[in-house]
């Protein structure tokens, strides 16, 4: 009879950015919030950037959010995969990378409301963006 270790036991020690992780895969998008200072954080983290604070609560954010600024990578020619790369400002404050999804990748500007989407790439979840009017101009 063989001994095995538990799966979890050679696993890394989960990190904020894992807590992001397991959220994300339970479907819900959560950023933290500073309890000294009551600031949002995007990128997960274990002080605040802004005053030091490790009190770090992970609040559901609204998915709200708008274009701070974007750029557009060119897909392979021939192929429809051309894709925006966005700057966000969320409505609670903190400002994330992510894509935009569900529109023609040139019509993303600058300013342009957003709302968040939990979708599965490589078997991971991720938030994107998709345009808060439906993609309509
Ligand atoms: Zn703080």
């Amino acid at each position: 009879m063989t001994h095995e270790l538990p799966p979890s036991a050679s696993a890394a020690p989960a990190g904020p950015d894992a807590v992001f992780q397991d959220y994300l895969a339970q479907g819900e998008f959560r950023i933290q919030q500073c309890g000294s200072c009551a600031r949002h954080l995007f990128y997960p983290r274990v002080l605040c950037p802004h005053c030091g604070g490790t009190q770090l609560s992970w609040r559901q954010a609204s998915g709200k959010g708008t274009v701070y600024a974007c750029s557009v990578v060119m897909g392979k020619p021939g192929t429809d995969s051309d894709y925006a790369v966005v700057l966000v400002d969320l409505e609670e404050g903190a400002r994330m990378m992510s894509h935009v999804i569900g529109c023609d990748q040139h019509a993303v500007k600058i300013g342009m409301p957003l709302r968040a989407r939990i979708m599965e790439r490589d078997g991971k979840p991720l938030v994107v963006f998709e345009p808060a009017n439906g993609g309509m101009p």
